[in-house]
């Protein structure tokens, strides 16, 4: 099967890496212990309590490129020679102040200056959180009026949107806004519908997030295809399935409104695979960006862009979490596939809310975590063997 080269997958591993990756995945597919040690890190990590030491070699190793720019550019080197694209990402999530909205956006264009160093790096990526508080989404998407405060806030969020597009389309780097909880998403969608209006004329340079386990997605996209037609730009869209599955359900059920998500993976699964058939089929307007380390899916596209012809240099990416998928990553680029791998970086203590989120993510798709685990061992194994 092609995406079960381990050799080819894990070269890049050492014994040792591999079996420490085997005993985090392991942890990490134990909810009751994920949910205990998380609450155990916020609680230390509240009270200032350096606990740096418990995961330098362990998750962070695992799941981070590097601490700082020279470790990162590192690993997209080690990429680059497999043919495989990065993308960089400051992935610190401790923003409480509007200073920290400001250095946030700081470190996002400076992360576009990684592209200037490997040319392997032709995305950027930022959380909408990362640039604007979520009470100020959340309200915009409602339509609720704004004090001059929140007004204030909300031009800033633009201001620092539209920076980054800039950025992007002065470096030639593509951008890629992700998603998040429905309850702001509305807003982030505003804002980068109109950019992707401004900037996506000729060639597509920001790329929007749809999550298809939202039930209003497939006609959300169908709509954003017409408007995209009549207002003449092109659309990028990076698809993924959608990481705020508990999240949405608890909060619709303490409000009491209808969960806006699928209540089976089936449907989210073929609500996906219809959103790529429409996607594929309209390559003249869209770039596809393919989130996912789901194998059917991925086995799906490049059925069909083989049975229509379709050039394996169009702009049709497939991107993996770094840490995880090596074996679609490793095994797509191998045949030529444009294959971007997500690499965040940032110091230990700043990336820690990311690394829980990883977790809790692993738990919660229980599947994934096996999969990685079963593919450890059979390269272990292989190891043995020869
Ligand atoms: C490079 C990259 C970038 C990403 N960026 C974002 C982003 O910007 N925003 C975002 O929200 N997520 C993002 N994700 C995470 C993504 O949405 C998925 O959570 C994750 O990739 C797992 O889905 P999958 O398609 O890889 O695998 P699969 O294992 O096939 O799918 C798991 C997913 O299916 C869905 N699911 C599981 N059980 C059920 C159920 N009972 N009912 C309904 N649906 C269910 C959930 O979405 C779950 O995450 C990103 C992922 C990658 C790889």
């Amino acid at each position: 099967m092609l995406f079960d080269n381990t050799k080819r997958a894990f070269h890049l591993k050492t014994d040792f890496d591999l079996k420490k990756a085997l005993i985090i995945f392991k942890l990490i597919s134990s909810k009751r212990l994920v949910s205990i040690v998380s609450r155990l890190v916020y609680f230390l990590y509240k009270i200032n309590m350096s606990i740096n030491f418990l995961f330098k070699d362990t998750v962070f190793k695992q799941f981070c490129a590097g601490t700082n720019k020279q470790e990162t550019l590192e690993i997209v080197d080690q990429l680059s020679k497999s043919k495989i694209y990065s993308y960089v990402h400051y992935a610190s999530e401790n923003i409480k102040t509007d200073e920290d909205l400001d250095l946030s956006l700081k470190q996002i264009l400076s992360s576009f200056a990684f592209s200037k160093l490997n040319k392997n790096i032709s995305f950027v990526v930022f959380k909408p959180t990362s640039l604007g508080f979520s009470d100020i989404y959340q309200k915009h998407s409602l339509n609720k009026p704004l004090n001059s405060i929140g007004k204030e806030s909300f031009n800033k969020i633009k201001f620092r949107f539209e920076a980054c597009c800039k950025k992007a389309k002065d470096l030639k780097v593509k951008l890629l806004i992700d998603a998040e909880e429905s309850w702001i998403q509305d807003s982030i969608d505003n804002l980068t519908e109109s950019l992707m209006e401004k900037y996506n004329k000729k060639n597509v340079i920001v790329y929007t997030t749809i999550q298809m386990y939202r039930k209003d997605r497939y006609d959300y996209l169908i709509n954003l295809h017409k408007k995209a037609l009549i207002k003449k730009f092109k659309i990028g869209v990076k698809l993924v399935r959608g990481a705020y599955i508990e999240k949405e359900f608890n909060r619709s059920r303490l409000l009491g409104y209808e969960n806006p998500i699928y209540s089976t993976k089936k449907e989210t699964d073929k609500s996906f695979n219809k959103a790529v058939n429409f996607i594929l089929k309209r390559l003249e307007v869209f770039s596809l960006f393919l989130a996912t380390h789901n194998e059917k899916s991925i086995y799906n596209v490049i059925r069909f862009m083989s049975k229509n012809n379709i050039s394996k240099k169009r702009e049709i990416y497939f991107s993996q979490l770094y840490g995880m998928g090596d074996n679609i990553t490793f095994n797509l680029s191998h045949l030529n596939y444009k294959v971007v791998k997500y690499l965040p970086y940032g110091p230990i203590k700043d990336v820690i809310p990311y690394l829980i989120r990883r977790a809790e993510e692993n738990t919660s798709v229980s599947g994934q975590t096996s999969r990685e685990m079963e593919l450890i061992k059979k390269e272990i194994k292989r190891r043995k063997l020869n």
